[in-house]
């Protein structure tokens, strides 16, 4: 072990090495590794103390949605800080009530009210508490493929394997399966057939045997992120919308991931006209400069709450160093027309996998919306044989691990869950960043080739 007398004394690579695995707890990893020590970032690129420099192809945790350092956000928090950095949530702020209107600009119609938090987890405790409250109903439906947080209750919620670490879930959560129209959960070949990915025959058929009076609300990610990049078929998020509705149930949209112009739009339930009771975000509201999160609800959930407390509350709730960075990030997306440059390098980003797809025999699926895209990795493309099995670790991941380890080698920073390798570029990336990319991970993919079984 280091000297930690040095404590302040060095940017040294190695101390800061050293100290990062003796006595930092990294999140969702097993300790004492030794990370690459990052040193600067600009736009779509970060570099290390060795001065090597990666493209982004993931945004970090998909929230750096215009990229390393932007100048608007940087100096907004700079003005913010010389003006105030802190004041409790219960004062008025002039960025918290102006990032409060922006959002009534820019989230669905009907969406009037924002909580602000200090990040995705935390805007959906609250949610889930809030439906519960308004309805006074307790059971939550959740679908298998989804991450909501790592708080108590949304581990719970969270569909994926960790949702076992919370060791007793959160009473009331009842599951639902996935639109995952590539590997269809009914076994369809003809998804308009489909009951699950329909999404409304689903969630009656659920909604018959636990009783739809008990349950408050269904959440689920429109777009599924971390669990792989599911875009559900035209018509699914109606019709559980319409489901919702003809039952009292709320319907929270975490867009935890897509939200904030991912998809191409501002949020991913614009893709289907749909409007949530309760739309909780994070990321991509100030690209993580300064942690913020947010939970917006409806007039009608606003006025049951008039002269009635808000169900919960937060130290931190409408940080205004948060808020000033929320409100440069959304009129730089405006004025920088970020959501078409989102939406047009989405379109090349997928016509280019395409040609890589007749290239490489493991690539299964292409999808995604926007900048928000998964390839799906197969060992035989008629049985669909998964590379790796779902959330493999360790040994069983190896062949996607690699890959990570070869791509990160050639300056590509990308990510990935089971057999699928995600591209979330920021939402701003030219398009020779694009496509510099796109040639190494072409390269990379030749290591999931070698996978393929007659
Ligand atoms: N919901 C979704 C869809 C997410 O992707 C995440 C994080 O990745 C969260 C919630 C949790 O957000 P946070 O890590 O900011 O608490």
């Amino acid at each position: 072990m280091t000297n930690l007398h040095n404590a302040f004394a060095t940017d040294d690579p190695d101390w800061i090495t050293d100290m990062h695995a003796d006595h930092y707890l990294q999140s969702w990893s097993p300790q004492g590794s030794r990370p690459r020590v990052i040193t600067g970032g600009l736009g779509s690129w970060f570099w290390d103390s060795d001065g090597k420099r990666y493209l982004d192809f993931q945004s970090q945790l998909v929230n750096a949605n215009l990229g390393h350092q932007h100048p608007r956000i940087v100096q907004a928090i700079k003005d913010q800080a010389d003006k105030l950095c802190y004041i409790s949530p219960a004062m008025g702020s002039d960025v918290r009530s102006e990032l409060a209107a922006l959002m009534v600009d820019i989230t669905p119609k009907g969406l009037s009210s924002t909580f602000f938090t200090t990040g995705g987890a935390a805007a959906n405790e609250m949610a889930v508490r809030l439906a519960r409250h308004i309805t006074g109903r307790h059971k939550v439906i959740a679908r298998y493929r989804s991450y909501h947080g790592a708080t108590g209750g949304t581990l719970s919620l969270t569909g994926d394997p960790r949702h076992h670490l919370t060791r007793a879930d959160m009473p009331g959560v009842v599951r639902m399966l996935d639109p995952y129209h590539y590997r269809c959960p009914m076994g369809h070949d003809d998804i308009t057939k489909c009951p699950v990915c329909q999404g409304g025959p689903h969630l009656e058929e659920l909604l018959m045997y636990e009783d739809p009076s008990t349950v408050a609300a269904v959440i689920l990610e429109p777009v599924v992120g971390t669990n792989g990049i599911i875009v559900p078929p035209d018509g699914y998020m109606q019709s559980i919308r319409e489901s919702c509705t003809k039952h009292g149930i709320l319907l929270i949209a975490d867009e935890v991931m897509a939200g904030f112009g991912r998809t191409g739009e501002w949020f991913a339930v614009d893709h289907w006209g749909v409007t949530p009771d309760i739309l909780t975000a994070a990321k991509g509201i100030n690209s993580g400069y300064v942690p913020l999160g947010t939970m917006s609800v409806t007039t009608e959930i606003h006025d049951a709450l008039r002269g009635r407390a808000l169900p919960g509350g937060l130290t931190y709730a409408g940080h205004p160093l948060a808020c000033a960075s929320g409100v440069a990030a959304i009129r730089a997306m405006q004025d920088e027309n970020t959501l078409a440059n989102a939406t047009d390098m989405g379109q090349l980003l997928r016509a280019e996998l395409a040609k890589l797809a007749d290239k490489h025999p493991s690539i299964g699926d292409i999808r995604g919306l926007g900048m928000f895209n998964g390839i799906e990795l197969v060992k035989n493309r008629d049985t669909r044989d998964p590379l790796v099995p779902f959330a493999a670790k360790g040994d069983a991941a190896k062949p996607m691990s690699e890959m990570m380890a070869f791509a990160m080698n050639e300056g590509l920073y990308l990510s990935f869950f089971s057999n699928v390798i995600r591209l979330t570029p920021p939402l701003n990336i030219s398009e020779d960043d694009l496509r510099h990319g796109l040639d190494i991970l072409d390269r990379t993919l030749d290591i999931a080739d070698r996978h393929i079984t007659p």
